[in-house]
């Protein structure tokens, strides 16, 4: 620092000269000496000191408080006075230049030094406070935070132009205003209004954080979805001097993750539409096959035919059509449940009548040598439920019960009325092959089929078609088998589910 370049303004020449001399001698640069305030503002401009001592009381029209708050305006540099004596009023005034030090005349070299020292420190510390301030502020006007800072009282002391955009207020109409007042933030999930994040932090004096889906409500009332933290404005070890807040805008994230849900719901759905369109294909061309074949005999032979094959091939002819028409209505009943255009017709009926005339109708259509045997222990087993619906879904509970039994397997059939509970609830259990664990949990996906049934004849609809029965009365199914040992399926459904004609 010995070498700083110094300005000297003293209307007295000769103590201007001792004042140079000590100057030099202390190692100091003098860029000049001026006598009056107009020719010190000249050679500050002119010469650029990285200091000026300046007398305060200057012969001529300007002071040298005078002198100094021009050259102050115009050149970042410290400015020491030069007293002789010091009334209040003049010091006052000298005040407003913001001087870097005082030097009571007469003084020493050493006094001198140690001013000019100080005041070139204190001077450089200034520089770089403000620097460091002019890039923070910098940073909190160009960053896309939201930053709102308060005093200890919760008031607004500061807002980023970020902030300003998030909340929709301005700074000029926050300062000052309580921060609760300012913004509101809400819980999206249950729609309540949560605890200001300042008035948080400033009781629990910790860095607070909001939980997930938070919007803020801005202050025409919209919202936005937010992420934000909050810390306290430490003075010392105990003491809160304030809080600042940071928000972030969460909406083109949160938008991103709808779009990318929808995205992957399109794209399981175009597989699905695309497994199932490859599926019922394959399916139809068995049956398609054992037709061509049969004709193409029956043609080949012509005449030769004996009545017995002509009839062995016209039954196989008619078992194809018979499966390709279930599976076209299979088909057709998922297709109109996933397109939402499934029918519920809800009517009064007897579940236990029902019961007893499906398993009439079972024993005749099905050629199996399984016995069914219903049970019904309660007394009243009236229902409002859909019997069209209800016919397709016990109709394949126990066409697969029959299924995957061994021939003369027993399958009894249960109904319970809990009038209580207001449902009745249906058992249907075989002592077939059972279903591996693994299977269990995807049996009501479309195509599902077991590991172990695959060489027994099947598309794996029958249980989709089973469960959107049961959702458009509102109810529920399990399951529970275990392998060797048998299958339970267990249905519970409303007395009279009030659900809309649309499942
Ligand atoms: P379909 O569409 O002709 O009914 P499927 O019987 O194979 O064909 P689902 O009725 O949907 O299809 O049944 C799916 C799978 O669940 C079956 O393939 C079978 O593995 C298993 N499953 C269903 N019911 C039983 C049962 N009672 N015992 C053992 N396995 C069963
Ligand atoms: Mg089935």
């Amino acid at each position: 620092m010995g070498q700083a370049r110094i300005l000297v303004v003293e209307d007295e020449v000769i103590v201007a000269r001792a004042i140079a001399s000590q100057l030099s001698q202390l190692g100091y640069v003098v860029t000049g000496t001026a006598s009056s305030g107009k020719v010190a503002i000249a050679k500050a401009l002119e010469t650029q000191p990285e200091l000026v001592l300046m007398d305060i009381i200057l012969k001529g029209e300007m002071d040298g408080i005078a002198t100094a708050s021009h050259i102050r305006e115009q050149l970042d540099v410290p400015v020491i006075f030069l007293t002789a004596y010091g009334d209040n009023n003049t010091l006052e005034r000298a005040k407003i230049t913001q001087p870097f030090g005082y030097i009571v005349k007469p003084f020493t070299t050493k006094d001198l030094k140690i001013a000019i020292e100080i005041g070139l420190l204190k001077h450089q510390l200034e520089r770089e406070l403000r620097q460091n301030r002019d890039q923070l502020a910098t940073l909190l006007n160009s960053i896309s935070d939201a930053v709102i800072a308060t005093n200890e009282q919760g008031k607004v002391t500061f807002m980023n132009p970020a902030a300003e955009t998030l909340t929709g207020w301005q700074q000029k109409d926050a300062l000052g205003n309580e921060a609760a007042n300012i913004f509101h933030i809400v819980d999206e999930a249950t729609d309540t209004i949560l605890e200001n994040p300042v008035t948080k932090v400033l009781r629990e004096q910790q860095v607070v954080y909001l939980e997930e889906f938070t919007s803020l409500i801005r202050r025409d009332g919209k919202r936005v979805p937010i992420g934000d933290s909050a810390s306290p404005l430490k003075e010392g070890p105990d003491k809160i001097n304030g809080v600042v807040v940071v928000f972030w805008d969460l909406s083109d994230r949160r938008q991103t993750k709808v779009l990318e849900k929808a995205l992957e719901k399109e794209q399981e759905l175009n597989r699905l539409k695309s497994l199932f369109i490859s599926t019922v294909s394959h399916e139809f061309r068995n049956p398609l096959t054992v037709i061509q074949t049969a004709v193409e005999l029956i043609e080949m032979k012509g005449g030769n035919l004996t009545d017995e094959k002509r009839g062995i091939y016209l039954k196989r002819i008619q078992g194809a059509v018979q499966s390709m028409e279930k599976l076209m209505e299979e088909v057709l009943f998922v297709g109109r449940a996933e397109a939402k255009k499934l029918v519920y017709n809800p009517a009064p009926l007897n579940l236990e009548q029902f019961c007893l005339e499906l398993i009439k109708d079972f024993s005749i259509v099905e050629s199996s040598e399984c016995e069914v045997v219903f049970t019904c222990h309660s007394d009243r087993t009236d229902a409002v439920m859909d019997e069209g619906l209800l016919n397709y879904m016990f109709g394949n509970l126990l066409s697969n019960a029959i299924k995957y039994s061994p021939r003369g397997g027993k399958i009894q059939f249960n109904l319970i009325c809990d009038p209580i509970e207001k449902v009745a609830i249906f058992y249907i259990q075989d002592q077939g092959m059972g279903i591996p664990e693994a299977d269990q949990a995807r049996l009501f996906e479309s195509f599902y089929r077991g590991s172990n049934v695959q060489s027994i004849k099947g598309t794996g609809l029958g249980l989709v078609i089973v469960k959107r029965c049961v959702d458009a009365h509102r109810g529920q199914i399990s399951v529970t088998s275990q392998i060797g040992v048998g299958t339970t399926f267990t249905v519970i459904l409303p007395l009279n589910s009030d659900s809309s004609s649309e499942s």
